[in-house]
């Protein structure tokens, strides 16, 4: 595989702060293209979701429903049921823009996903908790903070974490990205006390399922990937300086028309010229609300993310 050339771009100073806490998800944002984790984390600009984190999406509502129901109720029925209600919600609040085309493949794709659950495992003799379910994890590494949710946690004599995945199981190598979020989780719970044994990735379509032991040192790597970096996007926003990783991923970035490093003549990131661009591309900038996450009670969630 060739190898891509990072390209270092320095940014406006927008006065902005990096999220209050990192998930695992925005470790992998990162690590794709920290350039590309700015514009959206730190500048705000908010991407829209394309057809497969829809699918995702839908999917995992799906699930985290009906796991909710207690075992009996876990019938096939009752999952299509679900699939055909939040699918009809799902394909009305995108209509402005899903094709006949897109909405045939959410269809077919979140089928399948579902079809491979039931192939891989029997809802009605799954032991979960509700809580379980979509559990948040918060902890502090070196100072750094974790936060995210993860799908399920079984306690059946294995404490186990699972991450279902609405794609095909990738070769070997590709796994290390997924493999490393689930692990981050556990090393989340286990500073709470809560000891996991083993994490688990579901991939639905190819009903292929990915288990590995929780063993010390892969909650250390997990962890110090997390610590170092968090320790990177500090030193960008110092520099303010964000390493773009032009390659495959470009293709369907929001901010490409922005981007310097694929655009000759993009204007300085966060300048005014850069923003006015972007508004073109119908992107919407999100705004913190201090006051209202401060009178909550909650930490900031970061951009472009829900809880879940
Ligand atoms: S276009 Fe490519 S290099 Fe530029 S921000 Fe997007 S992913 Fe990164």
């Amino acid at each position: 595989m060739a190898e891509t050339k990072l390209v270092p771009v320095l940014v406006a100073d927008i006065s902005a702060e990096l999220p209050k806490h990192v998930s695992p998800s925005q470790l992998s944002s990162f690590d794709r293209c920290s350039l590309a984790y700015w514009f959206s984390s730190v500048a705000g600009w908010r991407e829209p979701a394309g057809l497969p984190q829809i699918i995702g999406t839908l999917v995992h509502d799906v699930l985290e429903n009906f796991l909710k129901l207690k075992p009996e109720k876990r019938t096939k029925e009752t999952a299509w049921n679900l699939l055909r209600e939040t699918g009809e919600v799902v394909i009305n609040s995108n209509k402005s823009w899903l094709t006949d085309e897109d909405i045939v493949t959410l269809k077919d794709k979140s089928a399948e996903s579902l079809k491979g659950y039931f192939d891989l495992e029997d809802p009605a003799s799954l032991e979960v908790l509700i809580d379980d379910i979509e559990r948040p994890v918060t902890a502090i590494f070196e100072s750094v903070k974790l936060y995210g949710r993860l799908d399920r946690m079984t306690r059946d004599g294995v404490v186990r974490i699972t991450d279902y995945k609405t794609s095909k199981k990738p070769a070997p190598q590709y796994l290390t990205d997924s493999l490393r979020q689930v692990m981050l989780y556990a090393a989340g719970l286990q500073e709470n006390g809560l000891t996991v044994d083993e994490v688990e990735l579901i991939y639905l379509p190819g009903r292929d399922r990915v288990r590995r032991p929780t063993y010390k040192s892969a909650l250390d790597r997990a962890v110090h990937h997390l610590v170092t970096t968090r320790r990177k996007m500090d030193s960008s926003l110092t520099s303010k300086t964000w390493m773009a990783n032009p390659g495959s991923a470009c293709k369907s970035c929001s901010f490409l028309k922005a981007c310097p490093a694929k655009t000759s003549k993009a204007p300085i990131p966060g300048s005014p010229e850069s923003e006015e661009l972007l508004a073109t591309f119908n992107l919407e900038k999100r705004v913190r609300n201090k006051s209202s996450i401060e009178n909550s009670g909650m930490e900031m969630l970061p951009f472009g993310e829900s809880a879940q």
